[in-house]
């Protein structure tokens, strides 16, 4: 491709042109009265949700040489990153949807503690290939001391101690591809149960909201069956909407972007203004605006990046244009809304 041949610096011009030009983030045009939309009148809505996940997103990561050393070193990174997100978002006071992967609610496991689990077939999808083995094969059956990559519950604590009111929202217990496809109704099933449990042992209430692990999609009845309300979809068409409800009466957020240096040569003020016109654009539209990262991303974006992102959302809620929930917050609005 002709970008690859030019230098650095042009091929980041160009790509900022592109996504100038692309007219990104299209809106999902509704009927729905402004003055319904926001519980204060607000114009417009912003949610932060955050992929919570330890090394159990990339055990099985397709484009890698060593998955498993990648996975942990993923881990790693998120332990770090986490007090600094923890704090950036407390000095805000923006709160957080955190998707969480249940298995880090645990202190510890054995073996027999997943053996009642159903199994996830082989599959390989966009990202992952999981021929060989059992889906749990890499989980250390240790604790959170030893083996902190795969348990988080200390995290999670802090999550929970900040001033700020964050939702903890489900990830699956597992990190599992979570569509009809690969994953039979029982795993599903199987997979929030024990999200359930897990959460149950920290006073936790049932997750009203997930995410869908790997871009997946996927098994609505087993998540409606256990009382999830809400959840996060990537489509390409549209990037920003007000939630809607889908054919099975579950809401749906549309993610609108994300937190990622996937350009390493665009500059803090690219990427700043980037966020900005998609947090504008759910202001002039009536529309939320969904932003998703992951807590192991380069510290780069929460120390670059964040603070200036923030600073705008919070004047904006302050002149009262803009409100700024969780995917729970939103759901719970709605449904009351209706119900009148
Ligand atoms: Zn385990
Ligand atoms: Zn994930």
């Amino acid at each position: 491709m002709l970008r690859r041949r030019l230098p650095l610096s042009k091929q980041a011009s160009l790509t900022k042109l592109v996504y100038w030009l692309s007219g990104k983030p299209f809106v999902k045009n509704d009927e729905i009265d402004i003055k319904e939309k926001f519980p204060n009148n607000e114009k417009g809505g912003l949610i932060f949700s955050a992929d919570f996940e330890m090394a159990w997103a990339f055990r099985y990561t397709k484009d890698v040489s060593n998955p498993y050393e990648f996975a942990l070193k993923k881990a790693r990174q998120e332990r770090i990153n986490l007090p600094m997100i923890i704090k950036i978002f407390e000095d805000y006071s923006i709160p957080v949807t955190w998707a969480t992967v249940g298995h880090l609610f645990l202190e510890s496991c054995q073996q027999v503690t997943h053996g009642w689990m159903k199994r996830i077939p082989h599959f390989v999808n966009r990202c992952w290939q999981f021929t060989s083995g059992d889906w749990f094969d890499q989980d250390p059956y240790s604790n959170y001391k030893e083996a902190p990559e795969w348990y988080a519950p200390d995290l999670i604590r802090a999550i929970l101690d900040s001033n700020v009111k964050h939702e903890l929202a489900t990830h699956t217990f597992s990190h599992i591809d979570f569509s009809d496809k690969n994953c039979p109704a029982e795993v599903a099933d199987d997979e929030i149960k024990a999200s359930i449990e897990a959460m149950k042992s920290f006073g936790l209430p049932k997750p009203v909201s997930i995410c869908f692990p790997s871009g997946s999609w996927g098994n609505v009845p087993v998540l409606k069956k256990y009382g999830i309300i809400i959840y996060r979809k990537k489509i390409n068409e549209v990037q920003l909407a007000y939630p809607y409800y889908d054919e099975y009466g579950l809401l749906v957020t549309l993610s609108s972007d994300v937190f990622d240096r996937s350009y390493p040569t665009w500059s803090s003020s690219d990427y700043q203004a980037r966020y900005l016109k998609v947090i504008d654009k759910a202001i002039k539209t009536g529309t939320v605006a969904h932003i998703v990262f992951h807590p192991s991303m380069d510290p780069w974006m929460i120390n670059e990046v964040m603070p200036t992102v923030f600073e705008y959302a919070a004047e904006m809620r302050s002149l009262g244009k803009l409100w700024i929930g969780t995917m729970g917050e939103i759901a719970n609005y709605i449904s009351k809304e209706k119900n009148l």
